[in-house]
């Protein structure tokens, strides 16, 4: 069913190696206990291939979204394995006075993503509060990380400034970064696509995580396992490894520090061998919760029609649904260089907002005729308009057919994001096995 209704809409339904390879793998796991699963998936991640993501629930999605968020995550989504979620407890730590919307918003947001050509084939989708395992990290977490480290992330006081009219001298507020730590641990991802703002996000989760292998790193039978994985790396590579790791341990020659961990890093071992020999070389002992790095996305170009960000707050958006009369309308409104206040009046690019979208959707022979004709008044503000309306409806169409076909299938959008839970809370509930176990939880 599902198969059949995604292919309709032009997005792949499984891939040809999941219908060769899944049934045997279920099988696999049919015959092995519910421990050994647990390890088996655990052993098997590799956090340089795992990216995460998450959008706060804020309705449907408009340009801005679809050029600064999901055009990177339709590249990221064939490369690496990507989860990417509905952040609905981040709404909740700011609006947590207006629930009601919630719902709604996460639905139209989930179509938005399908219709813009997010592929539930490629990429786990799903809603945060549906993986309670985030909410368990969360609180876990919370036993170790210092006040002093979120009173002073940034988007604390800014975000206090920015919402005034709301009270957010709340714990959950404050803590808020200390989820997006556990959303990100709990998959063990090693990527996070993040704008220059938001880099102090993955900083502070990279804190967390080093605080927390150290405090729980070190697990029973550690030493045997650093030394099958040495053993692994093969005879001339294993002394190597062992010489310059003396020389690091015992002189703090960092050279040595950097071959050993080139050593481990290009020998062809198991992520989880990785991790014992990394912890080993660190003296952190075994890594439970590795380091995301921040995955840098370059910044929209996309500004709203009044030249301001483009935000649904400031009412100056083009929705991925919007029907191409409403967009022609919309860029015609547009305002212009104030300098042209007649047709024959010379103008400048440079302080029209309509520039920034020929930036966005022009070709370098359109933008010249632009540049060209304001400045000697060669052509008129509707007419240096017309190539943006018919780019943004060339790129919209196929979007809005799609969004029409899964707003009209409610239940196909509920089996993708039922189904992206399923796989996203088997990946979290790994994590957490190793969690518990490490902080003394694991006990009946
Ligand atoms: S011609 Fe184009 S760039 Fe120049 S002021 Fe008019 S809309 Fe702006």
């Amino acid at each position: 069913m599902v198969e059949h209704d995604l292919a309709k809409v032009g997005v792949e339904g499984s891939s040809p190696f999941s219908r060769s390879i899944l049934p045997l793998y279920f099988r696999a796991l049919a015959r092995i206990g519910r421990e050994d699963r647990q390890e088996i998936r655990l052993r098997s991640v590799n956090p340089q291939q795992r990216v995460l993501s998450g959008m706060r629930p804020t309705g449907r999605l408009h340009l801005g979204h679809y050029h600064g968020v999901l055009k990177n995550w339709l590249a990221l989504q064939h490369t690496y394995e990507c989860f990417f979620f509905a952040a609905d407890w981040h709404a909740l730590t700011t609006h947590y006075d207006e629930p009601g919307q919630l719902g709604q918003h996460t639905h139209d947001m989930v179509i938005d993503w399908l219709a813009a050509g997010v592929d539930p084939a490629a990429a786990k989708l799903f809603i945060q509060s549906q993986v309670p395992e985030h909410a368990e990290l969360h609180l876990l977490l919370s036993m170790i990380t210092p006040l002093g480290w979120l009173e002073r992330v940034p988007t604390y006081k800014d975000q206090q400034e920015k919402l005034k009219e709301k009270d957010l001298a709340t714990y959950g507020f404050l803590g808020y970064p200390l989820l997006q730590s556990a959303d990100i641990l709990v998959y063990r991802a090693g990527l996070v696509p993040v704008g220059a703002d938001q880099v102090a996000h993955v900083e502070i989760t990279r804190e967390i995580a080093r605080r927390f292998n150290h405090l729980y790193g070190r697990e029973a039978g550690f030493g045997q396992r650093v030394d099958a994985a040495i053993g692994k790396l093969g005879k001339k590579s294993a002394q190597l490894y062992v010489d310059n790791r003396r020389a690091w341990q015992e002189k703090g020659d960092q050279l040595a520090h950097d071959s050993a961990r080139a050593l481990v890093q290009t020998g062809s071992l198991s992520a989880a061998d990785k991790e014992h020999l990394f912890g080993d070389l660190d003296g952190s002992g075994k890594i439970i919760l590795p380091e995301p790095q921040a995955l840098l996305t370059p910044a929209s170009k996309m500004a709203g029609l009044d030249g301001q960000k483009m935000s649904k707050s400031y009412g100056n958006t083009i929705t991925l649904r919007e029907e191409p009369e409403v967009v022609q309308t919309r860029i015609r409104k547009m305002p212009t260089d104030p300098a042209r206040v007649r047709r024959t009046d010379p103008g400048d690019p440079d302080k029209c907002p309509v520039w920034a979208w020929h930036e966005a959707y022009s070709g370098t022979e359109v933008k010249s005729w632009v540049q060209q004709g304001c400045r000697s008044a060669g052509i008129g503000c509707i007419e240096c308009k017309q190539p943006v309306v018919d780019a943004i409806n060339a790129e919209l169409a196929p979007i809005r057919e799609r969004a029409q076909h899964f707003a009209g299938h409610p239940e196909l959008v509920r089996s993708i994001l039922d189904q992206g839970r399923d796989a996203a809370r088997m990946a979290a509930q790994a994590t957490l096995v190793e969690v518990r176990q490490a902080m003394g939880l694991a006990y009946r």
